[in-house]
């Protein structure tokens, strides 16, 4: 595992607990599982929301409560380790930062969501922010799409 990107690797439980510690958080079970779930769904790029989380707790067995997953959520959003979308559906979904550029592609047909990296458009939103006086905190660049025909 290497530094703030915690989503490459998936490693033993060992770093998953260094990286709580490096955080500040203390260690529990619902934070571990929760990251190990989290590095699964983003080795797949997957993006997942905190119903979804929940289900795949209880089905490895374990008794957490539904907000006990949003809490966690919400903390590890708060840490800059996960980031939030709310794609077309309304719905919050979740995945690990990747410490890189990305966009979203969302097909409106099924709400498949496909990931994309592209420089030249990084390049230009920071050139953008740049030219009003700023430098960007945070983008999130969504393009909802429809199977060209
Ligand atoms: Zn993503």
């Amino acid at each position: 595992m290497t530094g703030a990107s915690p989503g490459c690797d998936l490693g033993p439980p060992e770093a998953r607990e260094r990286l709580l510690r490096s955080l500040g958080l203390k260690i529990t079970k619902t934070r571990v599982r929760m990251l190990e779930l989290l590095q699964l769904h983003a080795i797949r790029e997957q993006h997942v929301s905190a119903e979804d989380l929940h289900r795949q707790l209880c089905d490895s067995g374990e008794n957490f409560a539904l907000a006990t997953v949003y809490r966690v959520l919400g903390q590890f959003e708060a840490l800059h380790i996960v980031e939030r979308h709310q794609f077309d559906s309304g719905r919050s979904v979740f995945e690990l930062a990747k410490g890189n550029d990305h966009y979203h592609l969302v097909s409106v047909d099924d709400g498949k969501v496909l990931e994309f990296s592209d420089p030249v458009i990084s390049e230009r939103l920071a050139a953008i922010a740049a030219n009003q006086g700023f430098s960007i905190l945070e983008q999130d660049l969504t393009i909802y799409v429809r199977p060209a025909r």
